[in-house]
């Protein structure tokens, strides 16, 4: 493993963000991903982010008593550990990496504690679906099928971001943010655990502003935010501004709980800092980087 303390100078810095759905690796996905990784990391040090949908669904049903928050870290551990051994792999001379157990701070007065909006698990059809909600469920028709949800209340801060700071201070590759971060709700002598899962759209903005990213970065399964997404005059947003995607948002353009996550996540992190955020597909990291067929939020319009 080589040593990047050739860095002496402070560089730029990127969070990537990725989606748990656009997770499964495979049919050369890792690998332009990773090349991806390595170029981008020629210009800057890295955060990667990554959600958790599929992943703490799945041990939700297998886990039926465990706590949200304890499963996300579960997932954060055990998707952290097979990204960087995925990196490894693809990468000539990889740069260190670091997976940081990362908590977010949320309200607990929060309003998605009573409106569950953030899918995880599989897909469902109708039958099952009806029978899950007899069990308690909350249940939502997506595009696709119905999924659980869960609440997913806003992250307002990482206690983890000062370490996360040292690492790419020394130009560490990190992995951080996983599933959202743990949702932790502070109490008079220590933490609660919440019963949540945050959208990891949110915590990768929150990170990026946190650590004076030059961009933010969001791979997931499609080629960016679309208009009339799935409905005749389907068409992908190119570059827009902040005002117009903040008319899209209240169109109700995007889908709650997966797209408009992101793009609210991105419009926030361009809003404060008057950089741009990125939408784009994981299987063409390298075309997102080059800011092709994606989705581009600046300032301006
Ligand atoms: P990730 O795991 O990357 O967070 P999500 O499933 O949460 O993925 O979000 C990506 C999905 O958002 C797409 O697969 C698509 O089905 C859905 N989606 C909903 N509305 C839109 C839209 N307007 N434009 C693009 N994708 C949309
Ligand atoms: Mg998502």
């Amino acid at each position: 493993m080589q040593s990047h303390n050739i860095y002496s100078r402070k560089r730029a810095r990127y969070v990537v963000s990725i989606g748990g759905n656009a997770l499964e690796y495979g049919k050369g996905k890792a690998a332009s991903l990773a090349r991806a990784i390595e170029s981008l990391y020629k210009r800057g040090d890295i955060v990667i982010t990554h959600g958790n949908g599929p992943q703490v669904g799945k041990l939700a049903s297998e886990e039926q008593s465990a706590s949200l928050a304890i499963l996300t870290a579960q997932t954060q551990a055990e998707i952290g550990i097979f990204m960087k051994g995925k990196l490894e792999e693809n990468l000539p001379s990889p740069p260190e990496i670091a997976i940081v157990i990362t908590s977010a701070v949320v309200n607990p007065g929060d309003p998605s504690f009573s409106n569950p909006t953030k899918p995880i698990g599989k897909f469902y059809g109708k039958k099952v679906a009806r029978a899950m909600s007899q069990h308690g469920y909350a249940m939502r028709k997506l595009i696709g099928g119905y999924r659980r949800v869960v609440p997913s209340p806003i992250p307002l801060s990482i206690p983890e971001l000062p370490l996360v700071k040292r690492l790419l201070d020394s130009h560490l590759l990190v992995i951080a943010g996983g599933g959202g971060g743990i949702p932790i709700v502070p109490i008079r002598r220590g933490i609660k655990f919440a019963e949540a899962v945050i959208d990891k759209d949110r915590t990768s903005s929150l990170i990026a502003e946190g650590i004076g990213a030059q961009m933010l970065l969001v791979l997931t399964n499609v080629d960016g935010a679309y208009l009339n997404y799935g409905k005749k005059g389907e068409r992908l947003i190119g570059r827009a501004g902040v005002h117009e995607m903040n008319t899209y948002l209240r169109n109700g353009s995007f889908e709650e709980g997966s797209m408009k996550p992101k793009v609210e996540a991105c419009v926030n992190f361009v809003e404060h800092t008057g950089k741009i955020a990125v939408i784009g597909n994981i299987s063409r990291a390298e075309d997102v980087l080059a800011l092709r067929r994606c989705t581009i939020i600046t300032e301006g319009p």
